[in-house]
């Protein structure tokens, strides 16, 4: 829509005014909403659900649970009291328990008079006379507000596979990243899952237990590590508590914000020996110390990840009886450098009796039917299907919304090449248009709560520089994204992750550009973003407030 039919449609609507305007009401959203208002400043959360929480309001399939970092490390760091006063009661929180926390804290920061629900924002356009964004909401209103806060999720715009003949599918069909509210019956159905990645893994343990018949549809086998889940022992969390300082600057040195010293050890400077006897300790104990915390090379030496690749492979072809199945379930990418998913049974659940696997590689969906997937070899007839297909992940979200920024470009032209954003938080052409957890961001691959409150941490100094200095917009300055998408292509090529296909690069949706959009950098990335703000924010531009503007041109 252009940005003349945006206008007119905003004038049948109810006008409200913010200073900023935060979009999403996940752990980011609760957060900006909570600091800015510390502030003083007037602001509204949006979201189209019907809950808080994002990722786990929507992530309801069972199964569903934290993968990393164990709690209580999972969750907001600035505040004592929070740690202080909820109880974490798994080690690998699940979904329903991470939404708890989260309702907590809505409650405690008496955060929900300021959080509006079940509204999908669903236009954004840039007056740059007036330096305002004006945004229309599903609900009907028309905002208007300097500042606009994207915090709408890195794994929030589900993915859906355009198999043909889906939308004829008459059964049950969900997707993992939509479940709905009410329990979902199995019993005596037969159900198909597609996808095999943290969902799936995840789901299908549980759904297998439940159901008379599971298929899964595998495109890609996955390295799938124990979780190890258990109960958090209290004196785990009473450790945290009492050391939150040492724990919080065990989070400040980490390079992906872990709350534990990583090994500075090669994988390469032990014997095999020794390498199975940590691995086998680390596996029987479970969680992802395997990958981040036994060797520190694991992602940059493909000699060393080999060696905890073919440990796994080995468990692979050892817990699943049969050979033909263990042969389809066995990964060959390089370990990690697709989302390291961890599970509770998952390779054991292929010994079940009402359990079958398709090798999408070499039997493909041709398509579906009413109640079919029609796979070359043959129909799987099903009750249920699950879409365990992942996201759109990163830059999903904010391209749905389409922002219009200066010269009436859209967001959708911006990045008609590449994604490219400047530090991960702006974009050249869409001045106050803030992004957490952005495109060429650290993102998923640094502890989200915590990364999440860093950036707003800077967004919430930017705002407050811009206030205090009377300037109207920043943005990046022109070319400035290219060179911060070289430097996030150039730290991808010398590690692992390079190379291998994944939906840190785009592969899993077709037609999505193919580059990686995750920024390595971790712990040195926060510096930088600090380094910015302390040197003046270079590299970005500023215009004067609006009413100078007006002033000048006689308006
Ligand atoms: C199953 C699962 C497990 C995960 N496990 C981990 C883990 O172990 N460790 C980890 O660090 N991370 C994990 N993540 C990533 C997780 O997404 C983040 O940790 C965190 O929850 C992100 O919070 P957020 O507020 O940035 O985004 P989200 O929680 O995704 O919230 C974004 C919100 O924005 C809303 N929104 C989007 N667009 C609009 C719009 N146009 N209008 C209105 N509202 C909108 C969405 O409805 C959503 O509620 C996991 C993700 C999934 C899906």
């Amino acid at each position: 829509m252009s940005t003349q039919k945006q206008a007119d449609n905003a004038r049948s609507r109810e006008t409200k005014t913010f200073d900023v305007v935060v979009v999403g009401a996940g752990f980011a959203g609760l957060y900006a909403l909570h600091r800015l208002r510390g502030l003083g400043l007037s602001v509204r959360a949006y979201d189209g659900a019907d809950g808080v929480g994002g990722t786990w309001w929507w992530n309801r399939y069972p199964g569903a649970r934290v993968d990393f970092p164990s709690a209580p490390f999972y969750g907001y760091t600035f505040s004592k009291e929070l740690l202080d006063e909820f109880d974490w009661e798994e080690r690998q929180p699940s979904q329903p328990e991470v939404l708890r926390y989260l309702n907590f804290v809505a409650d405690k920061l008496d955060l929900r008079s300021d959080i509006q629900l079940s509204t999908w924002i669903e236009e954004a356009w840039f007056d740059e006379q007036a330096e305002r964004w004006h945004v229309n909401t599903s609900t009907g209103e028309h905002l208007v507000t300097p500042f606009l806060l994207c915090a709408m999720g890195s794994l929030s715009d589900t993915n859906k596979p355009p198999i043909r003949g889906i939308d004829d599918f008459a059964g049950e069909l969900y997707h993992t990243g939509r479940w709905p509210q009410e329990d979902v019956d199995f019993a005596g159905k037969r159900v198909g899952v597609i996808g095999t990645g943290s969902s799936g893994i995840q789901s299908i343990p549980v759904i297998a237990k439940q159901c008379a018949h599971l298929t899964v549809f595998q495109r890609t086998p996955q390295y799938s590590i124990p979780a190890g889940n258990r109960p958090v022992r209290p004196e785990e969390l009473s450790d945290a508590r009492e050391n939150w300082e040492q724990y919080k600057a065990n989070m400040a040195v980490s390079s992906l914000g872990m709350p534990y010293p990583m090994s500075e050890r090669s994988a390469l400077e032990d014997t095999p020996e020794q390498r199975d006897a940590l691995y086998e300790r680390l596996w029987q104990e479970g969680g992802l110390h395997m990958l981040f915390n036994s060797y520190f090379d694991l992602l940059a030496n493909k000699e060393a990840n080999d060696t905890l690749a073919e440990f796994v492979r080995g468990k692979i072809r050892h817990i699943v009886k049969d050979p033909d199945t263990a042969e389809k379930l066995t990964p060959t990418y390089i370990l990690g450098t697709k989302r390291q998913v961890i599970d509770d049974g998952y390779f054991e659940t292929y010994n079940r009796d009402n359990v079958a696997l398709v090798d999408l590689k070499t039997d493909p969906i041709d398509h579906i039917t009413a109640n079919s997937i029609v796979t070359e070899s043959g129909e799987h007839p099903l009750d249920i299907l699950v879409l365990a297909t992942g996201f759109d992940a990163i830059t999903g979200t904010l391209m749905r919304l389409n922002p219009r920024g200066r010269g009436g470009v859209d967001l959708e032209e911006r990045w008609q090449e590449r994604f490219n954003s400047y530090l991960g938080m702006m974009i050249p052409g869409f001045p106050n248009l803030f992004m957490v957890h952005g495109v060429e961001s650290p993102s998923v691959l640094f502890n989200m709560p915590l990364g999440g409150e860093r950036e707003i941490d800077w967004i919430l100094e930017c705002i407050l520089h811009l206030r205090a200095a009377g300037i109207g917009t920043i943005e990046p300055a022109p070319g400035v994204d290219k060179a911060w998408s070289k430097n996030v292509d150039e730290a991808a090529s010398q590690t692992l992750f390079h190379g291998t296909d994944s939906w840190y690069s785009g592969a899993n949706i077709d037609g999505k550009h193919r580059q990686f959009i995750v920024h390595l950098g971790g712990q040195a990335y926060f510096q930088h973003l600090k380094d910015i703000a302390a040197g003046g924010y270079e590299g970005f531009v500023f215009g004067p407030a609006a009413s100078e503007v007006l002033e000048a041109s006689g308006g």
